[in-house]
């Protein structure tokens, strides 16, 4: 129980649970999208009490949100242990345009890290503007970036489409957008810009340490698989009839030599042990 509900007398205390009451009653969870029964559902303050500067901002249900109880308490705990990876955030401007989206974070308060947002039109929307016009809200933290990604995407929903107050141009999601949606639809890099970005790749070939995949080593994705007898078989049929040259022939006879060569130190078969003695009257014995 907050200090603002105890400063509350008894009366404005039920009409205040009243107003949520009414306010959540049907309402979907806005984190899981689940409907619980009533004792499990509840409403969120999205800029929390203590940080409202009016009191009639109480009651305004812009800020409310409805939740069930266990995404709350996922959301306090997360916020608490602060071991979030990252937040989903609305910014809002006074005029009611806003911006939803995704921010990674290293645990400081979201309302503090002095983050508002990227995206094109937001961007130009908010440039020049005193930051301290800009209202932010943290809707969600997440705990993994497919968490996060799947929160932004649940927040903005169709309302890049949907809502013209809402300046975000895509969904959520850093998955790559495709089609119409992706940056570069409709862009086709022309013949001299390609052969430029070969000629610049060519001069300032990135080798060693400023090789992007540098010291990194994925797994190989077959490793470990093995090959279907249906794939073996096409293999084979494949390979059926192919005559090698004389110089792959040799090619491959200098790469199997000696150590190469997997059967490299096995010993086929029984071995036999070297009796001088017992050979010799097998021998005789023979003969
Ligand atoms: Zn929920």
């Amino acid at each position: 129980m907050s200090i603002f509900y105890q400063t509350l007398d008894y009366r404005t205390n039920m009409e205040f649970k009243a107003r949520k009451k009414a306010f959540k009653k049907g309402k979907p969870c806005a984190i899981c999208g689940k409907t619980l029964k009533p004792a499990e559902m509840m409403v969120a303050h999205l800029v929390p009490v203590d940080k409202l500067t009016d009191e009639q901002a109480l009651y305004d249900t812009n800020n409310w949100s409805c939740r069930c109880i266990y995404c709350e308490r996922k959301q306090n705990t997360l916020k608490d242990r602060k071991s979030f990876c990252g937040y989903v955030y609305k910014c809002s401007l006074p005029d009611g345009r806003y911006y939803i989206g995704q921010h990674h974070s290293n645990g400081e308060d979201p309302l503090e890290d002095g983050y508002y947002g990227l995206g094109k039109e937001w961007t130009s929307a908010i440039q020049g503007i005193n930051k301290e016009k800009i209202t932010k809200i943290v809707l969600a933290y997440a705990q993994t970036d497919k968490e996060l990604d799947e929160l932004e995407k649940h927040f903005i929903g169709d309302l890049n489409e949907a809502d013209d107050l809402c300046l975000n141009v895509r969904r959520g999601g850093r998955g790559m957008a495709s089609g119409e949606k992706h940056w570069a639809y409709g862009t086709h890099p022309s013949g001299e810009t390609i052969e430029k970005l070969k000629q610049y790749h060519k001069e300032n070939p990135k080798t060693g340490k400023d090789n992007p995949m540098f010291g990194k080593h994925p797994e190989p994705w077959n490793k470990g698989k093995a090959m279907s007898e249906e794939q073996k078989k096409k293999i084979s049929l494949a390979n059926k009839g192919k005559k090698l040259s004389e110089e792959q022939r040799r090619a491959i006879s200098e790469r199997m030599k000696g150590k190469n060569n997997p059967m490299y130190g096995k010993i086929f078969g029984v071995q036999k042990k070297y009796h001088p003695e017992e050979d010799l009257l097998n021998n005789i014995k023979g003969k």
